[in-house]
């Protein structure tokens, strides 16, 4: 018998139906208070902002994307309900958590933070946390934690994305939080042994938790609403931003989509970008009978 059963179908079979559903059923998101902008952008591609403050037209939704953004939803849902029985130990005079807390920050930009802890201290005044749970895969976790190979060890850790700071900073702006928790869970584990020759903890393998300092989150937050809300006036001037967006370090990094291609194959808005050209550009007259 020859091997070619081997080789998987095609999409379109029974396992396709999840992806195929999600697609169907998938619908843009709004804002929290209907805002021109959301915290989950912070340090986004000012393009990409610009057109999604216009409602440009999108490529159709990705089903293995979604399928992954799916993973993410059900994890976060089953993490809160976990956070929820477990803060006490963390917090013992907290007063309570609330999940998914909605906020405005200016009338330009508004979110949902993933949850906000109030903590009642000795003298009798309250401190708020905002929590910010992430999922993402083995590879990007590893690197937060500093997870090394050949010899499995801990050293250099990148510590949790900028986004994910900058997003629970406009959250913790918007709900009066003095502190700020990020919480990253990997959707692979860190194998056993290595873990064992890198004296991690079992719960190690897959999750981590930062306090994030206030003069780290802050500033960040500041600078990054500013660059955002700028990029909005200028929409509003009729005017599409350069390409760029926030690197890692928080610093604004050109993205050249020959050199970044990875942008174009994740953008939703990458034949308009394409049409549109680099550069700071009129808004095109298509996009602005859109926005009327
Ligand atoms: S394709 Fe890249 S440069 Fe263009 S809007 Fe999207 S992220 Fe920005």
């Amino acid at each position: 018998m020859s091997d070619e059963w081997k080789y998987p179908q095609r999409a379109g079979g029974l396992a396709s139906a999840l992806l195929e559903k999600l697609e169907r059923e998938n619908k843009p998101k709004p804002t929290a208070f209907g805002t021109p902008l959301r915290y989950s952008s912070f340090g986004e591609c000012g393009r990409k902002v610009a057109y999604s403050v216009l409602g440009a037209p999108q490529r159709p939704a990705s089903g293995a994307g979604l399928y992954v953004m799916q993973i993410g939803t059900i994890l976060h849902e089953v993490i809160q309900q976990a956070i929820n029985w477990k803060i006490t130990q963390i917090w013992p005079h907290n007063t309570g958590v609330e999940f998914e807390v909605a906020s405005k920050l200016t009338d330009d930009i508004s979110g949902s933070a993933d949850g906000i802890v109030t903590v009642e201290l000795a003298d009798g005044t309250k401190k708020r946390i905002s929590l910010e749970i992430k999922t993402m895969g083995g590879v990007k976790f590893k690197q937060q934690i500093g997870f090394k190979d050949r010899p499995a060890r801990i050293v250099e850790p990148k510590g949790p994305a900028i986004s994910a700071i900058g997003q629970a900073g406009w959250n913790a702006l918007g709900n009066d939080c003095e502190e700020v928790v990020v919480m990253s869970f990997a959707l692979e584990a860190i194998s056993v042994g290595k873990a064992i020759e890198a004296g991690l903890h079992d719960h190690d393998r897959v999750c981590a938790e930062w306090f994030i300092p206030r003069e780290v989150w802050e500033p960040l937050a500041d600078k990054e609403l500013a660059r955002q809300t700028e990029i909005l006036r200028g929409v509003e001037e009729g005017f599409l931003p350069d390409r760029i967006a926030l690197d890692d370090h928080g610093n604004e990094e050109a993205r050249d989509t020959e050199r970044h291609p990875l942008c174009l194959n994740y953008c939703d808005f990458r034949d308009q970008c394409l049409d549109d050209g680099p550069g700071i550009v009129a808004v095109p007259v298509s996009l602005t009978k859109k926005e009327q």
